[in-house]
Order: C-alpha cells, then sequence, then structure tokens
C-alpha cells in the first residue's frame, strides 16, 4: 500500500454475488488513490449488519484500513457491545458512529440508545479509546432538526461525548462547509470535518435522493442536468466538472480530506480526482 493520502472511501455492503465482484473491481481500482481508510454503510434496521461485516474484512483482505458505519437506533446496548466486539477481534480500530434512522413499518422501536451521542457515549464506555470514531455532520442542516443552532448544539455534543473526526452529509456549495466548520470552531470545537463528496453521475436519482437526506441541489446544477436528459455521457462530463471544481476549492480553504460516497463505482470517482490538486 502507498503512502496514505487526504482520500477516504464510502462503498456499501453488496447484496449478490454480482454485486459482490463488482464491489472489489471497484476497490482494486481506487487502490490507487491510497485512501488513509474505507468506510462501509450499515442498512437502516440493521439489515445488512452481516454485510457490513463480510465488506469489511473482504476490504481488509484487500490491505484497506477499513471502518464500518454502525447505527444505534432500534438496537440494544447489548447488541452494539457484541458489533463492537467483533470488529475488535477483528483488528478494526475505527467506526462511523450514527443514529441512523427508523426503517418504516418495520415495527422497531427506538432502543436503548436513541441519538449518535448516545452511541459515541457508549462506545468509549464499553471499548475505551480502542477505536478511532467519526460521526456525521450535516453543513446544510439535518433535515429532521428544528433548527440550525439546535442541531450545531447536538453536533457538539456527539463530538464532546468522544467523536475524533467528523464526515459530512454531501453538498455542492462550499459556502454551505466554511459556514458551517467557522461555527463549529466558534463553539472551541477543533476536530477535523471532512466533507462527504458525492459525485453527480444521474439526474432523477440524484434529486430524489438529495430531497430525502436535506442535501441542496442548487437551481443551475438541477436546470443543467434537465437539459442533458438520458445523455449519461453529458451528466457524468458536467457531473465531474462541477464536483471536481468543489472538491478543489473545498481543499484551497483548507478541508482537511475528501471521503467520496463511491456508490461502489470507481470510474467517477477516478476521473474527479484525476484533475485535482492535492
Ligand atoms: P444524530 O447526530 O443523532 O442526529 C439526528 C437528529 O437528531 C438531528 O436532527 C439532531 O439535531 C437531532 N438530535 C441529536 N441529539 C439530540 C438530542 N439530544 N435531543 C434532540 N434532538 C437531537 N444511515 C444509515 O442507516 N447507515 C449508514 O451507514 C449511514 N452512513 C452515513 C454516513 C454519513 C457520513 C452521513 C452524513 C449519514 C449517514 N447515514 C447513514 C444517515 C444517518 O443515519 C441519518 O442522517 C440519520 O437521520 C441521522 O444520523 P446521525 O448519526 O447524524 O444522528
Amino acid at each position: 500500500m502507498q503512502a496514505s493520502s487526504p482520500i477516504s472511501l464510502e462503498f456499501f455492503p453488496p447484496r449478490d454475488n454480482a454485486a459482490r465482484e463488482r464491489m472489489i473491481r471497484s476497490a482494486k481500482e481506487l487502490i490507487c488513490l491510497a485512501p488513509s481508510y474505507v468506510s462501509i454503510t450499515f442498512g437502516a434496521g440493521g439489515s445488512t449488519r452481516e454485510g457490513t461485516a463480510d465488506a469489511v474484512s473482504i476490504m481488509q483482505r484487500l490491505g484497506f484500513e477499513a471502518a464500518p458505519h454502525l447505527s444505534c437506533i432500534g438496537s440494544t446496548k447489548q447488541a452494539v457491545a457484541a458489533i463492537l466486539d467483533g470488529y475488535k477481534a477483528a483488528g478494526v480500530n475505527r467506526v462511523v458512529a450514527l443514529r441512523g434512522d427508523l426503517p418504516s413499518g418495520m415495527g422497531v422501536g427506538h432502543g436503548e440508545l436513541h441519538y449518535a451521542r448516545d452511541l459515541v457515549q457508549f462506545i468509549r464506555e464499553h471499548s475505551g479509546d480502542w477505536f478511532r470514531i467519526e460521526v456525521a455532520a450535516y453543513p446544510e442542516m439535518h433535515p429532521q432538526a428544528s433548527s440550525a443552532t439546535t442541531d450545531l448544539d447536538h453536533f457538539v455534543d456527539k463530538v464532546k461525548a468522544g467523536a475524533d473526526s467528523a464526515i459530512t452529509q454531501y453538498f455542492f456549495n462550499a459556502d454551505a462547509y466554511l459556514d458551517f466548520v467557522d461555527r463549529v470552531q466558534a463553539r472551541g470545537v477543533d476536530i477535523p470535518i471532512v466533507p462527504g463528496i458525492m459525485p453527480i453521475t444521474t439526474h432523477a436519482q440524484l434529486l430524489r435522493f438529495s430531497e430525502m437526506c436535506g442535501a441542496e441541489v442548487p437551481r443551475w446544477i438541477r436546470l443543467r442536468l434537465a437539459e442533458y436528459g438520458d445523455d449519461r455521457v453529458a451528466i457524468r462530463q458536467f457531473g465531474t466538472e462541477v464536483v471536481q471544481r468543489l472538491c478543489q476549492t473545498l481543499l484551497d480553504k483548507g478541508a482537511p480530506g475528501l471521503h467520496f460516497y463511491t456508490l461502489n463505482n470507481a470510474d467517477s470517482v477516478q476521473a474527479i480526482v484525476r484533475g485535482l490538486t492535492i
């Protein structure tokens, strides 16, 4: 493995063999970026708990430092402790600690740990300093927060509970990130806040997903994407230019790294990184 770069990558657990092969192929193609670590998402309600652990061990075998995401909503402390112990035994020492979202219609209760802050606190109580803990940050505000200020209060609380660094929800407006970092630092909190970067490769899907997670797609980007219709090549080319410019601005303005939501696809990430001065 080459020396570590400021880049980290996110994958999701594959659901079948073909998807597994695709994830492995993409991960191999991205080894050349020498990511500092790769993270693996965790399905809502624990639906991919085993899938996350399997993908973590695949990534470890490929030579990556792997960080599983772990969500706490709907779980007991005992279940979370068992997952943490399993990861520790497997040599994992970094986790992304999240509240998660309750899956609709599954009849799952809130469990014993209600917010990411409770999970961070529990990880510290149970595992001490074994894990480096990443938490989520929302420069454009978490969609369920009652105000930007209370959301910031809650973010600061989870850092004080023991988080080491944060990864943001994706955004396409660098000022939203820079303003968020300023407001966090004004509270005396100085952990690395790494921008989460979403490549633009689709139109309808991007708008749908952004609506759900509260990420704003600026009007000018929406209009340009609408104009391209089904022309996937044009969408990718435009998306690469837009996201590359965003990444370069963020790095130039002091972002401590870039965390790419790869969606298990190497091409778009490679195209973006290729044009960056890191
Ligand atoms: P929290 O930090 O707990 O915040 C959730 C909401 O509760 C916010 O509105 C906050 O303001 C509010 N809040 C916090 N504390 C309190 C309190 N004490 N009292 C009242 N309100 C409070 N989801 C998955 O299911 N699996 C994944 O793998 C996954 N990975 C992600 C990775 C990243 C980088 C990001 C940004 C998100 C990810 N998500 C994932 C989505 C995430 O689970 C959702 O956004 C979820 O709704 C919030 O999780 P959180 O950890 O940010 O929650």
